[in-house]
């Protein structure tokens, strides 16, 4: 049985991957941390109180699971690892002193760490960056994204990586990215491809934030059983 703790439990992602935790057989719920300030102190998910006292909560857990605010990640990575607790963080718009707070964590800790879980949106960069490559230099490469309007950090961290991979494969250069932030959608990425005469556009979008908490269920199996080191979600999708 692993034991999980969610950073985060009563926001959008955090309640969504307590909610299927608690439908697991081999995993437990064992504790829900949200800011000091959350109206829901208190309030039971599943068999836990809601509670803010995250070094406390360390102590009751296995694997840590992180979907709150990107200012405190690097003070969770560090906890995480003086606890030598398992760490799944999927927080976006990091900045580079955080992640590398983040990958300092992992020389102690297992860590998984994903701007993106779901296995659409890896196969995505993999069919983009092949299509970049078969096109050639020739083929103007640019990313749609759109998310609903409450998403704090503009382009995603999904459209960040995507855009990465294709200026290593493709053109060698930086390639734009143009965000949507309106309404509830979910999250969409859109790679647009295009050269003289014709457009090559790929498309994921996601239609429920379920699809992000079952990739997560899969990081938290994963980080359970690795040796301390810095994971992608790749790594984790190796393991079948
Ligand atoms: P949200 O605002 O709904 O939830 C964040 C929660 O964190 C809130 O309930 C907030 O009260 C809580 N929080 C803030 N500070 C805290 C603290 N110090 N301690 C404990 N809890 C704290 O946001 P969301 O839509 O759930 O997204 C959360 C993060 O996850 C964002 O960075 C988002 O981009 C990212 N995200 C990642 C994926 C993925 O697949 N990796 C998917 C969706 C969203």
């Amino acid at each position: 049985m692993i034991r999980v703790g969610v950073v985060g439990a009563g926001g959008r992602m955090g309640s969504t991957v307590c909610r299927l935790v608690l439908a697991e057989k081999d995993l437990k719920l064992t504790a829900a941390v949200e800011r000091r300030d959350h109206p829901d102190l208190g309030r039971q998910v599943g068999d836990c109180p809601l509670v803010s006292n995250l070094h406390e909560s360390l102590g009751l857990v296995d694997v840590l699971v992180d979907f709150a605010l990107a200012a405190d990640i690097p003070d969770r990575a560090r906890a995480a690892a003086v606890t030598g607790k398992a760490y799944v963080c999927g927080v976006t718009g990091l900045s580079d002193e955080a992640m590398e707070e983040v990958r300092r964590a992992s020389a102690k800790i297992a860590v998984v760490y994903a701007a993106n879980f779901s296995v659409g949106v890896s196969v995505l960069n993999r069919l983009a960056t092949y299509a970049a490559g078969l096109l050639g230099p020739g083929y103007d490469i640019e990313i749609v994204e759109a998310h609903h309007r409450q998403k704090r950090d503009a382009p995603s961290g999904t459209a960040k990586n995507l855009a990465e991979s294709l200026g290593r494969t493709g053109p060698g250069k930086q390639v734009p990215v143009h965000s949507i932030r309106a309404g509830d959608v979910v999250g969409d990425h859109t790679v647009v491809l295009a050269g003289p005469g014709e457009r090559l556009e790929l498309t994921h979008r996601a239609t429920s934030r379920e699809v992000f908490a079952y990739g997560t269920l899969r990081a938290i199996r994963f980080v359970a059983a690795a040796k301390p080191g810095f994971y992608s979600l790749s790594d984790v999708l190796a393991v079948r």
